[in-house]
């Protein structure tokens, strides 16, 4: 009678220790899947945010290209591509 109880014992600790593994795995896929959902999210923000801020073109008085807002180079109340377009004065 004890050498069975031992035995269901014996069965019943490795059957407890099988279905911890198996959840630990589960719960480190489980956060694996989470991280690589966050990262992706940052990365589909990052993007968007990139296409949804479109920078301002300016055109250029003297010679006519359009050019980035950052670029301008203002003088007498006009926008010039460049230092050397700019008049002096
Ligand atoms: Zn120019």
């Amino acid at each position: 009678m004890t050498r069975i109880l031992f035995w269901l014992a014996l069965a019943l600790l490795v059957y407890f220790a099988i279905r911890s593994k198996l959840k630990q795995s589960q719960r480190r896929q489980q956060q694996q899947w989470e991280e690589q959902q966050r990262a992706q999210q940052r990365q589909a923000q990052s993007a968007s945010r990139e296409v949804a801020q479109p920078e301002a073109m300016l055109r250029c008085a003297h010679c006519g290209v359009h050019f980035p807002a950052s670029e301008n180079v203002p003088a007498n109340g006009r926008d010039y591509c460049s230092p050397a377009h700019a008049p002096l004065k």
